[in-house]
């Protein structure tokens, strides 16, 4: 009896089972968790609802994004590295990729994709037949002075500041 009030005073948690799957704990060194699988997953969980990791992963794609790359494009709105610069702009700037386009490649001959990553998608589109579809859009592909379509406006205040983005990287 004097045994077990003494313990209470510690309030030491007296586990027999799992906390994350509730298994049996194999011997005494295991106190909480009955693996380092369940202690990883009850860590990842509680990672996870902190919001800790989400913020962790950003800062990772931020970090990979900001070195050059021969297989990426260079986003021309924030510096960084992408495969696809026309959904990271979508994503991050707020911009369409055909705005993107547009206004840059006035100025710079620069694609949104690299090289290897247009043939790869053109040999699937081959295999695939997609490129027929090419075809079916062609018609209402915007065209260089064509009136109407695919034409912006923009307030001066954003002009400037893309030229002078576009100043800073090309510096
Ligand atoms: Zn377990
Ligand atoms: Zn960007």
């Amino acid at each position: 009896m004097k045994k077990t009030r003494y313990r209470k005073t510690f309030k030491v948690e007296m586990r027999t089972t799992c906390k994350m799957c509730g298994k049996e704990l194999p011997n005494a060194k295991f106190r909480t968790f009955c693996s380092k699988e369940c202690r990883n997953r009850s860590y990842n969980i509680k990672q996870a609802e902190s919001g800790y990791s989400t913020d962790w992963a950003k800062a990772k794609r931020d970090k990979i994004a900001s070195v050059p790359d021969e297989n990426k494009c260079q986003c021309l709105i924030c510096g960084k590295w992408y495969v696809q610069v026309g959904s990271h702009v979508r994503q991050v700037h707020g911009m369409t990729a055909r705005e993107y386009r547009e206004y840059f490649d006035l100025e710079v001959k620069r694609g949104t994709t690299p090289k290897w990553f247009r043939k790869m998608k053109g040999d699937q589109a081959l295999k695939n037949g997609t490129y027929k579809n090419l075809d079916i859009g062609a018609k209402y592909r915007f065209k260089k002075g064509q009136k109407g379509v695919g034409k912006y406006e923009r307030s001066p205040i954003t002009l400037e500041r893309l030229s002078k983005l576009y100043k800073l990287k090309k510096s």
